[in-house]
């Protein structure tokens, strides 16, 4: 918190309609007085001793704040980037990516009582990327599961259902099949679990939460739901389609040196520059975001704001079935501010 009695927060617009949206967010903080000021960064990558890699500044930007509010990122396909996103994440040990998936009233849904948070391990599991050919026809992937990283995002989803109000943690996994590796990370929640008395504690198999919830995710809600990555990272897709898809779904990841908060979508090329876009996703994750800063009174009026806007439906964009432009859909929260 500076001297002006604002926080400074760092903003990485990205790329496609990252801009435009991260206007909309900018525009609607501005108006409900947050006291927050963005040092806005690029993250496009440099060359620097023959690699791509992210300018130091915007690395220091992020350090120096420990919180920063990101749009989507073009990854390039085949041509020699690592992903952007990737480094980030291994840059600040962004151990837990967060996804809400709660059905946003007056956006109709074929359901609308989804209330659940799924917390998913973001740093090892079957995405550790080791992965060798031992004899030609035959590839190996190792899932890599380690007690610290497990017992690390099972004491994270439950510090956060306990901060949120939920009362129930349950751990997803298959360790009916990988007993040695989904064992542990179970064994691990369960120890975490002891630390917090007050907290129910469960667990369940994948497949049998991904046939359930479909069918009905009332059962669901008031939970949080801790997984290994690979399991996350599917679950939380599928959970984003019952509440109506990437353009409503925010996220937050929490790291040991700093936390990045944005939207699942992409950079959408296909729309950018064409004031098409629809901010909520990023607008969303911004207020994840001010409630892990422990700001959440401005949370709170920025979400009535946009959740009436677009339950009155009169100045919804294109996405959501309505005709209005990313800076019309804007004023409308602005104003019921
Ligand atoms: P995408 O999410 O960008 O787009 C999928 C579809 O959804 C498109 O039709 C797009 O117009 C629409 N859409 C997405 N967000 C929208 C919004 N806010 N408002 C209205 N419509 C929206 O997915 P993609 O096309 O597969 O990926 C495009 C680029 O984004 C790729 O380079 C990909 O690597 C990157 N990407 C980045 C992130 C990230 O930075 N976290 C996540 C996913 C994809």
């Amino acid at each position: 918190k500076g001297s002006n009695g604002k926080y400074t927060v760092t903003l990485i617009p990205g790329d496609g309609i990252g801009p435009e949206i991260s206007e909309a967010v900018k525009d609607i903080y501005s108006a409900a007085g947050v006291p927050i000021q963005w040092e806005e960064v690029s993250v496009t990558p440099i060359l620097k001793g023959g690699k791509t890699v992210i300018p130091d500044s915007a690395i220091e930007s992020v350090k120096r704040n420990t919180v920063a509010l990101k749009g989507p990122l073009a990854t390039p396909i085949g041509k020699g980037h690592v992903s952007l996103n990737l480094t980030l994440r291994r840059t600040f040990n962004l151990f837990a990516n967060v996804r809400p998936c709660i059905s946003i009233a007056g956006f109709k849904t074929p359901y609308d009582d989804v209330n659940t948070v799924l917390i998913r391990e973001n740093t090892e599991g079957e995405y550790s990327g080791i992965e060798h050919e031992v004899v030609n026809g035959v590839v190996q992937s190792i899932k890599l599961i380690t007690w610290e990283a497990s017992e690390r995002v099972a004491r994270y989803a439950f510090y956060y259902a306990q901060s949120q109000g939920r009362n129930r943690v349950t751990a997803v996994h298959k360790a009916n099949i990988m007993k040695m590796s989904d064992g542990m990370f179970l064994s691990a929640c369960r120890e975490v679990s002891k630390d917090f008395p007050g907290i129910q504690y469960d667990e369940d198999l994948l497949d049998r939460v991904c046939l359930q919830i479909v069918q009905n995710p009332k059962p669901y809600a008031d939970r949080v739901m801790v997984m290994p990555n690979l399991y996350g990272d599917i679950l939380s897709d599928m959970c984003a389609g019952l509440i109506g898809g990437l353009g409503l779904t925010p996220s937050g990841n929490i790291g040991r040196d700093a936390s990045i908060f944005e939207a699942v979508h992409g950079s959408a090329p296909d729309i950018a520059g064409k004031g098409l876009a629809n901010p909520t996703a990023l607008l969303l994750s911004s207020l994840m975001m001010l409630r892990h800063m422990n700001l959440d009174e401005h949370a709170a009026k920025i979400e009535k704001a946009a959740l009436t806007t677009i339950a009155e439906g009169k100045a919804i964009t294109g996405d959501l079935g309505g005709k209005a432009s990313t800076g019309e859909y804007t004023k409308a929260i602005i104003q019921k501010l």
